[in-house]
């Protein structure tokens, strides 16, 4: 029944926001979120991130940025635990930083998620940080890979739960495919994770193991993987948002609530994601109500976040 199925996701999905913070809630069971991002180049794209993630339910959010922008980072947005990475000559971050994320992780509760990506371009030793931590910590929590963090090969360096968010160019990038629901069934089970593939419509598709070995538990004999592979996996899509969203920092801003919802939901990252993407589109759509589509700037999406949840 699930067979090539195509289905809609609609504000329904944002159910499980109202009644997450209980009245006995400590902040570590709100979710922990771990950001790496930013550079010389793309300062903002951290901060709007983070920014993002402390406004859509995480209890703690961990920013990594390069050392140089902690201080004015911290005093615009105070609620975040901001830690300044060595950089490289360029204002990147620099490889010889990875240690600052096994002491944070090491402390952090159960209920976490890295985010990777905005902002933190494209130099070689970045890159290779990159690949270095996907090494060490996938399968360790689930990571959001984003941006210039969404390369052709890191793909085969992550093992665990792993969310990747690509707009048509990313994706084509990563797949070598033109988006459509029959490339990103093909390439989330590929790749075997939640893949966000971003545009006027959202399309959201989970091809991670999990799911897979489940569908294929119990079917035994070749031609198996076949018969249950790709073209079974159901495509989400949002048509949330609208025009509004096409400015820069919109994808950072999602990456952030993505990553809240991961954290707070760590063994549900396909409703994780979906639920973002919802929020961030209703948002949008109340933030184009108010005050139109021209002259907004992208950070004001978050002040329509809790009008969206009323909605
Ligand atoms: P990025 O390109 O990474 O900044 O992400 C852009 C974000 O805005 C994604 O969430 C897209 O789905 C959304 N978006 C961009 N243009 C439109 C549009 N015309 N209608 C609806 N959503 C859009
Ligand atoms: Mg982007």
């Amino acid at each position: 029944e699930s067979r090539s199925a195509e289905r809609v996701i609609t504000a329904e999905v944002l159910a499980p926001l109202r009644g997450w913070r209980d009245p006995h809630s400590d902040k570590r069971a709100q979710g922990h979120v771990f950001v790496l991002a930013g550079s010389r180049e793309y300062p903002g794209a951290a901060l709007m991130c983070v920014l993002a993630a402390l406004r859509s339910g995480a209890g703690l959010v961990t920013a990594f940025v390069p050392e140089a922008f902690v201080s004015s980072f911290a005093a615009s947005v105070p609620e975040a635990i901001w830690v300044g990475w060595p950089e490289t000559p360029n204002g990147g971050l620099a490889l010889e930083g990875e240690y600052l994320l096994r002491e944070r992780l090491a402390r952090a509760g159960e209920k976490r998620a890295l985010v990777i990506g905005p902002g933190i371009g494209r130099e070689r030793e970045t890159q290779v940080l990159v690949g270095e931590v996907l090494k060490t910590y996938s399968g360790e929590l689930p990571v959001l890979l984003d941006a210039d963090a969404l390369q052709p090969e890191f793909l085969e360096k992550t093992r665990g739960p792993l969310v990747l968010t690509p707009h048509a160019g990313e994706f084509r990038r990563l797949s070598a495919a033109e988006p459509s629901d029959a490339s990103l069934r093909d390439f989330a089970q590929r790749v075997g994770a939640v893949v966000v593939l971003k545009g006027p419509v959202t399309r959201v598709c989970d091809g991670s193991p999990r799911r897979d070995s489940c569908l294929n538990r119990g079917v035994s004999g070749e031609g198996s993987g076949e018969r249950e592979g790709a073209s079974a996996l159901p495509v989400y899509h949002s048509l949330l948002g609208g025009p509004v969203l096409a400015r820069g920092g919109t994808g950072d801003l999602l990456a952030g609530m993505i990553g809240a919802q991961l954290a707070r939901e760590p063994s549900a990252i396909l409703e994780a994601s979906c639920r973002a993407v919802a929020w961030h589109g209703l948002a949008a759509e109340a933030l184009e109500r108010a005050q139109g589509a021209e002259t907004v700037r992208t950070t004001e999406l978050l002040n329509y976040l809790s009008l969206a949840l009323r909605s």
